[in-house]
C-alpha cells in the first residue's frame, strides 16, 4: 500500500524526529515520522534497563525551543532517570500534539530515490510505502543495538536481554544468578541496581572503564531556580560553546599551563560537582599525553578509593587515556565490588568463548547462570543508517547505495548530507558533533538547520539538494585531521567504530564543538548553501 504523498518522510519519534514536526510544520511542509516502536522517545523509549539515567543534568538534556514548556516542566532530579525522560518526551508530543504524524510500530527497511522523478520512495517492514521529495533520517547515534557474535546464545536455557531493547514489564531478578557483559556507561548504571535485586552477579569486563560518581540527587527550588531565572540565556550559552553544556563551560586553559595547586583545585572541584563534566576540567587532556596522564594520576586513586580487595581493584583499573572512550557517570558503581554477591570477570585475560545451555564458559571457567545482561553496546552513529537500505536509482544509469558509498568509511557534508543522496538529510550524522555533545542541542541545531534550508529552497524555488563531493571531501578531511590532533583515535572505542568487527575505523564524530560547528553551518547558508548544489528538477515546486 503507497501513503500519499508527504513533503518530507522522516524514521524515528526521539528528541529530533519530534523537533522535525514541530519546525516542519510551522513551514507548513507535511511530514511523516516512521517510528519502529509503538511510543514516542527514540532512545529513551528502547533503553528502560535497570539503572538507565542520562548523564547530562536534565535541565539542559532537554528541549529549549520554547519557553513556556522549559519553564512549566520540572524535573525531580538531577540527573533525570529513564521514566522521567520518557514522560518528559510524551508530554511534549501531547503539548504540540505531534503524534499525528508519526506512524508507529513501522521499522524502515528501504528507502529508494527516484532520480527523474526527484522523489523518496520509503519502505517499511509490513510493505507499506511512503513517498516524498524530501527523506530525513532522525534515527540516533545509539540506536542500533548489538549482541556480540558468541556461539552457543541460541541455546542458552536462561533468559537474555540486550540493555537496549529491555522488556517493558521488567525483569526480575530475584533470587537468580545474573551475568552483565559489558561495563560502558550502560553497564556501569545497571550494575549496581542488579546486583541489590539478584542472589549474585558476575560482570564481565574487557575493558575497566573510567566512571565519575554523579552526585545526583532531587532538585530543590533553589537549583530549579538557578536555571529557570534565565532559562534562554543559559540554553544561548550551550549553543554556544563546544559540548552543548553551558554549566561548567568548557575549559580556556589546559592542564600543562597550571601550576600543581591549580590543577589539583581545579580537579578536586570537579570531582566534587560529579559527573562526566570532570572531563572538561582542561582543554588539553585529550590533546597531550601528559595532561592526559596527569588527570589519570588524580582520578584513578579517587574513584577506586573504595575498592576493597586489591585485585578488584587492579583488574578495575583502567590503561587508557581518559576521555578517549567515553567518560562513564555512576551511582555506587564501584561500591557494588564490595558486595558479597557480586564477581568481577577479567575477560581481557580470559575472553568468554561460548555460551553453554547453562552459563557463559571463558578460555578458563565457566560461570553458571539464570539470566545474561548484554550491555555490550551499539553499532553507533553509522549502524542505524545502514540498516535503511537507501538508494539511487536512476532508470538509465543505474544507481547508488550508502553501503557502496561508505565502504571505506562514513562522509557526510556537515554531517547533514552524504553526497550522491540528493534529498536525504541525517540529523546528527557522522562529522557533526552529535555524541560528543549534549546530543539535544546538536538535534535542535540540525533540525533548525534542515528546515532553514528546505524554507530557503521554497523561497528560491529549488527542489533538489545534494552535497558537492569536493565539499564533502574537504570536510571529512577536516574532521580527520582534528581528530588525529588528539589522542582519540588511539582508543578502541564505537567513536572508532572499533566495537564492531569488520566496521572500518575512522573517527566519526567532528571534535570542533557544537558552537564552533553551528557557525560554520550558519555561514553555509548565509552564503547561499555553499558546498551544495541546488536546483530545480520538477515543473513546480512545494
Ligand atoms: P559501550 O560504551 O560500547 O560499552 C559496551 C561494553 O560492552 C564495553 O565494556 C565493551 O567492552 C563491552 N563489549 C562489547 N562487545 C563485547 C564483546 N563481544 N565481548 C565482551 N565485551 C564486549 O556501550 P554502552 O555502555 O551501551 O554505551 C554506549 C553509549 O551510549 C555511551 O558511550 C553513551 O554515549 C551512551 N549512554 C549514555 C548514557 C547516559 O547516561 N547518558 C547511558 C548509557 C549509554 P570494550 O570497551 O572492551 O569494547
Amino acid at each position: 500500500m503507497t501513503q500519499e504523498p508527504y513533503d518530507v518522510v522522516a524514521v524515528g519519534a526521539g528528541f529530533a524526529g519530534l523537533f522535525l514536526i514541530h519546525r516542519l510544520r510551522a513551514l507548513g511542509l507535511r511530514v511523516r515520522v516512521l517510528e519502529a516502536g509503538d511510543d514516542v522517545g527514540g532512545t529513551w523509549y528502547w533503553n528502560r534497563y535497570p539503572g538507565a539515567r542520562c548523564d547530562v543534568e536534565s535541565f539542559e538534556y532537554s528541549f529549549s525551543f520554547d519557553e513556556a514548556l522549559q519553564q512549566e516542566w520540572t524535573w525531580s532530579e538531577r540527573y533525570a532517570a529513564q521514566p522521567e525522560i520518557l514522560r518528559y518526551i510524551q508530554h511534549v508530543a501531547d503539548r504540540f500534539d505531534l503524534r499525528r504524524d508519526i506512524a508507529f510500530g513501522l521499522r524502515v527497511t528501504d528507502a529508494v530515490f527516484d532520480l527523474p522523478a526527484n522523489r523518496w520512495t520509503v519502505t517499511a517492514d509490513d510493505g507499506q510505502q511512503f513517498t516524498a521529495r524530501f527523506f530525513i533520517m532522525a534515527s540516533g547515534c545509539l540506536s542500533n543495538a548489538k549482541v556480540p557474535d558468541v556461539p552457543g546464545l541460541a541455546d542458552f536455557k536462561g533468559q537474555w536481554f540486550h540493555t537496549g531493547h529491555w522488556p517493558r514489564e521488567g525483569v526480575d531478578f530475584s533470587g537468580k544468578r545474573v551475568g552483565v557483559v559489558g561495563t560502558g556507561s550502560t553497564g556501569i548504571q545497571a550494575i549496581p541496581v542488579v546486583a541489590g535485586q539478584a542472589a549474585h552477579l558476575h560482570v564481565f569486563q574487557r575493558t575497566a572503564n573510567y566512571s565519575i560518581p554523579l552526585r545526583n540527587g532531587p532538585v530543590t527550588p533553589a537549583f530549579e531556580d538557578e536555571f529557570k531565572r534565565d532559562y534562554a540565556g543559559l540554553r544561548e550559552q550551550a549553543r554556544h560553546c563546544p559540548s552543548g553544556v553551558a554549566r561548567f563551560p568548557n575549559p580556556q586553559r589546559g592542564a600543562l599551563e597550571m601550576t600543581e595547586a591549580e590543577r589539583l583545585a581545579s580537579y578536586e572541584e570537579r570531582w566534587r560537582f560529579g559527573g562526566i563534566s570532570f572531563a572538561r576540567a582542561f582543554n588539553d587532556t585529550v590533546m597531550k599525553q601528559d595532561a592526559n596522564d596527569l588527570m589519570r594520576q588524580f582520578l584513578v586513586p579517587r574513584m577506586l578509593a573504595c575498592v576493597e580487595d586489591p585485585s578488584t581493584r587492579a583488574k578495575l583499573t583502567p590503561t587508557y587515556a581518559v576521555g578517549t572512550k567515553r567518560l562513564c557517570g555512576d551511582t555506587g558503581y564501584f561500591e557494588t565490588y564490595n558486595r558479597d554477591n557480586v564477581a568481577l570477570v577479567d575477560i581481557q585475560q580470559a575472553p568468554i568463548t561460548a555460551v553453554t545451555p547453562t552459563g557463559i564458559q571463558t578460555h578458563d571457567a565457566h560461570y553458571p547462570l539464570d539470566v545474561i545482561i548484554f550491555a555490550t553496546g551499539f553499532d553507533a552513529i553509522t549502524g542505524p543508517l545502514l540498516a535503511v537500505n537507501m538508494r539511487v536509482e536512476d532508470g538509465s544509469q543505474g544507481g547508488v547505495d550508502l553501503h557502496s558509498l561508505w565502504r571505506d568509511g562514513p562522509r557526510a557534508y556537515l554531517g547533514l548530507m552524504v553526497a550522491g543522496l540528493p534529498n536525504l538529510f541525517t540529523v546528527t550524522g557522522p562529522g557533526s558533533p552529535s555524541v560528543l555533545s549534549n546530543v539535544v542541542v546538536s538535534v535542535e541545531q540540525h533540525v533548525e538547520w534542515i528546515g532553514n534550508c528546505l524554507a530557503a529552497m521554497r523561497a528560491r524555488g529549488f527542489d533538489r539538494i545534494e552535497a558537492e563531493p569536493e565539499a564533502q571531501q574537504a570536510w571529512a578531511r577536516h574532521v580527520d585531521e582534528l581528530a588525529r590532533r588528539s589522542l582519540m583515535p588511539d582508543a578502541n572505542s564505537w567513536y572508532m567504530g572499533a566495537n564492531i568487527p569488520g566496521k572500518p575505523r575512522m573517527f566519526m564524530p567532528y571534535m570542533g564543538g557544537v558552537g564552533v560547528y553551528r557557525r560554520q553551518c550558519e555561514a553555509v547558508a548565509a552564503a547561499g548553501y555553499t558546498g551544495f548544489v541546488l536546483s530545480q528538477v520538477e515543473r513546480s515546486t512545494v
